[in-house]
């Protein structure tokens, strides 16, 4: 997506390049024409103003009245004409700059419109880069994210921040006996019962194929105990769609002084590793001494997976 939305973006600067070229270029031709017609109307000025001048010395030097009268006429008849003319040269420029200028208006507009399509079609992208498209919930991108602002915020300020990872057991075999469609519809529903637990302010990810990750600031581990082992009862308790019976297993795990946001996960993960290994459906916190153990007895007998 990433690769996708750079490549747009590329495409987007080159076009905005050339629109900005285009755009230049006509700034300049105006320019010039105005400058032009500019020096056309002074020219038409000074000619307007040697015929005053004639006219003045005419009158001056004029010794019978018919000459004076048919000189005055004539030089009145050209003054005219070239008011006339000069009037006409300002409104075509005037009328050749206001083409000009609502033709670039439009071209603003045009790409005013352009740039707001292209910031939506970014905050789309964005959105679909951040979101899982099977549950609708944030992704490990979203994840990340959030985590960086989250743990940004718990550094600064301090307070409590914990990890809930929930993790489906044998969900490979769920597959397997049910089909992968059938797996699908199990993530969905997992995700809407997991949502309806939760409070709006805990955020819920899902981190992985059947992993799922909760954030909750400012909970005490006591409570984030309870609240993981009632998921795990919200799954456990009713079987899913076509009769599909479906245990997970959680940890929990806060943040503890000085830890980096992977040093976290990785213990969360432990104790993930820990809760299958003693049998799954079960929750256990990061808090306590995790013995180094492999993995335990499946607690699945119909398991597929082994
Ligand atoms: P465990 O109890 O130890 O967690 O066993 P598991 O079978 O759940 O774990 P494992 O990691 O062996 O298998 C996870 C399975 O989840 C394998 C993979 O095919 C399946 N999976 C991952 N993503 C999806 C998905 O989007 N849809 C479906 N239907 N299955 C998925
Ligand atoms: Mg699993
Ligand atoms: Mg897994």
């Amino acid at each position: 997506a990433q690769q996708s939305r750079q490549a747009d973006f590329e495409r987007y600067l080159l076009q905005l390049n050339e629109r900005l070229s285009q755009f230049q270029g006509n700034l300049e031709e105006a320019q010039n024409s105005y400058s032009g017609s500019l020096d056309a109307e002074r020219e038409l000025s000074g000619a307007i103003r040697g015929q005053v001048q004639v006219l003045n010395d005419s009158v001056r030097a004029a010794d019978d009245l018919s000459s004076l009268k048919a000189n005055v006429e004539a030089r009145l008849n050209s003054l005219l004409e070239n008011i006339d003319k000069a009037r006409e040269l300002r409104e075509a420029r005037d009328s050749e700059v206001a083409e000009r200028l609502s033709t670039m208006v439009e071209r603003i507009q045009a790409m005013e419109v352009e740039a707001q399509t292209f910031r939506h079609h970014l905050e789309e992208q964005r959105q679909q880069a951040l979101i899982d498209s099977l549950t609708g919930l944030a992704n490990r991108s979203g994840l990340q994210q959030r985590m960086d602002e989250e743990f940004e915020r718990w550094q600064r300020y301090g307070g409590r921040l914990l990890l809930v990872v929930l993790d489906v057991d044998h969900f490979k075999s769920i597959n397997d006996r049910f089909g992968h469609l059938a797996g699908d519809k199990v993530l969905t529903e997992m995700a809407l019962r997991l949502r309806s637990r939760l409070r709006e302010s805990d955020q819920l990810f899902r981190i992985g194929g059947e992993e799922f990750m909760i954030v909750l600031p400012e909970t005490r581990q006591k409570d984030a105990d309870v609240l993981a082992n009632q998921l795990l009862t919200s799954i456990s308790a009713r079987p899913f769609q076509e009769d599909i019976k479906v245990t997970a297993s959680a940890s929990v795990a806060e943040v503890s002084k000085g830890e980096t946001w992977s040093v976290w996960l990785n213990r969360a993960d432990q104790a993930l590793y820990e809760a299958k290994s003693r049998g799954r459906n079960q929750v256990v916190n990061a808090a306590r001494p995790l013995p180094v153990v492999g993995r335990g007895a499946e607690d699945m007998p119909d398991s597929a997976s082994g």
